[in-house]
């Protein structure tokens, strides 16, 4: 192992987390710095009287992945945070009264499918096969590594595994082989939000969110999905990282190609001989670094990606328990026209798909008084100027009447509400015009060629989150923290 170096992690969300765990107990010393007053980034919880809220990721997959940190860094997962497979998880709700249930059991799930369309059950168990095969490509060819320049994709078994993995077929295209039912295709099809990408656009490689979700299984942690962000703090401070929440950087210093230090808002700089950025880069990069010394990541650049979904969230403390599953989905009549809206016009859907997170109906002590409804509805990213295209008040009330419409009147059992914008995002955590999950994966380039873990032009600087790879979503994150400090490790090493 090299000398003890010191490593400026920017940002505590999952990636910097994650990096910060594994640099530390590697023998290195960790500076994390979190502008805000909590770790975790997106994932936090709130607070409504008696009623808490999981914001950010609700649907928890590959839970391996968030283990994994711990376990690699000598710690027992177990001690930290535990994970409950939901077998049945999500409901999916359509206009015409019918629904259906996802679950991982295969046997259910053809069951499911059989009471919508006997053929598309029919063709479930190839469709299990396939997706299971992509993800098997993506884990061995991209999630476990780091991509520093263009060499990097210049290997032989890397092609193969780019052509195998369907880039040229859409989403939608890869479902309508194994499904008929149009129903059936749109909850599917559903998979392209989770990378905040349209499935009429996105690869078809992102099927492999289906092996996530349906062979490996959907979880809850217990006590909510923020346990996962406290137990990784925990461990953290436990290993020594040194965390200092409410510190914002304002500037990365730099010499000869590579990072010297970080300096915070309040003009303080700390040395260090590496440096790895969890904030979002496509925010981070032009506010931190000097467009001089970043000819690789330069302003123009920058310019060719675009933003993944963002959200409208109401987090809703209501006295009654509603007849919802933990995973509750209201889809609309015209997905193809709420993408269209969302990505093409850059606009509010006005029959928007309904997303509901109940976690109180697998935990009821998250809000005993009543449930505790996280209410997303996907919005289009800010505009390139930094605004939002809908009066918040307004759509509330769309949404609230829309809900009465799918039999979930919640008016008459308001408690109280906490309404999160695709502003509020941007301005929280830095986000790229408000995005959930960093860049987009509608083009080919954007899901294949995003901005790689190291930069360019400063050896020893990394990138983790969202807008690099593998991608965004909460386990990819962590994969790309993970590889992130592994491959700063490396070059402290040289
Ligand atoms: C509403 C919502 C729903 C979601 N649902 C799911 C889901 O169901 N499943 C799933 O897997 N994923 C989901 N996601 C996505 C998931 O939350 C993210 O992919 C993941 O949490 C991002 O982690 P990160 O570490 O890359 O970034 P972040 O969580 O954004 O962390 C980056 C941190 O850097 C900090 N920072 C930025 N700049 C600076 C600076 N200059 N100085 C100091 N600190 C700085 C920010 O404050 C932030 O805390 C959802 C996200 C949202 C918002």
């Amino acid at each position: 192992m090299s000398k003890k170096k010191t490593i400026a992690v920017i940002g505590g969300g999952l990636g910097g987390l994650a990096a910060s765990i594994r640099l530390q107990s590697r023998g290195h010393q960790v500076l994390l710095f979190e502008k805000n007053d909590h770790t975790g980034g997106k994932l936090h919880d709130v607070r409504l009287g008696t009623y808490t809220f999981d914001f950010g990721p609700n649907t928890i997959t590959m839970p391996h992945v968030f283990q994994n940190v711990l376990q690699e860094a000598g710690e027992s997962p177990d001690d930290y945070f535990t994970f409950e497979r939901l077998t049945t998880h999500t409901k999916n709700a359509f206009p015409d009264g019918s629904s259906f249930c996802f679950s991982s059991d295969p046997e259910r799930m053809e069951e499911e499918l059989a009471g919508l369309d006997p053929k598309s059950a029919k063709g479930y168990r190839s469709y299990l096969k396939e997706v299971s095969h992509l993800y098997e490509l993506a884990d061995t060819h991209f999630l476990k590594r780091t991509f520093s320049s263009w060499k990097d994709y210049m290997s032989l078994p890397l092609a193969k595994a780019l052509m195998s993995v369907k880039p040229l077929r859409s989403l939608d295209a890869f479902h309508r082989q194994f499904f008929s039912d149009g129903r059936i295709i749109q909850a599917f099809n559903r998979y392209a939000t989770y990378i905040g990408s349209s499935p009429y656009r996105s690869p078809a490689t992102f099927a492999l969110i289906g092996h996530l979700e349906l062979n490996d299984g959907v979880y809850y942690t217990k006590g909510g999905n923020v346990e996962i962000a406290k137990g990784l703090t925990k461990a953290a401070r436990k290993l020594g990282v040194t965390i200092l929440t409410g510190t914002e950087i304002e500037r990365i210093e730099t010499s000869s190609h590579r990072v010297t230090g970080v300096v915070t808002k309040e003009d303080h700089f700390y040395k260090a001989d590496g440096a790895v950025m969890n904030g979002d880069l496509l925010t981070q990069v032009p506010s931190l670094l000097d467009e001089r010394v970043r000819p690789g990541l330069s302003n123009k650049k920058m310019e060719r990606f675009s933003p993944s979904v963002s959200a409208f969230v109401m987090m809703v403390a209501v006295r009654k328990r509603f007849d919802l599953h933990h995973h509750h989905v209201f889809f609309n009549d015209d997905y193809k026209g709420e993408f269209e809206s969302i990505f093409t016009h850059q606009s509010f859907a006005k029959d928007p798909t309904i997303y509901i997170c109940t976690s109180s109906k697998t935990d009821p002590l998250r809000s005993p008084d009543g449930d505790n409804l996280f209410i997303l509805v996907n919005a289009p990213p800010l505009t390139k100027k930094g605004l939002m295209t809908v009066d918040t008040k307004e759509y509330e009330t769309l949404i609230f009447d829309r809900l009465r419409e799918h039999g979930i009147d919640i008016r008459p059992f308001l408690e109280s509400k906490k309404t999160v914008t695709p502003e509020d995002i941007a301005n929280r955590f830095y986000a790229f015009r408000g995005s959930l999950y960093g860049i987009a994966s509608n083009r080919r380039s954007d899901t294949f060629l995003r901005p790689y873990n190291q930069s360019a032009d400063l050896s020893n600087l990394f990138f983790a989150g969202g807008s690099t790879h593998p991608g965004g979503g909460s386990p990819m994150v962590i994969l790309s923290g993970m590889n992130a400090a592994d491959s700063l490790i490396r070059e402290l090493g040289k």
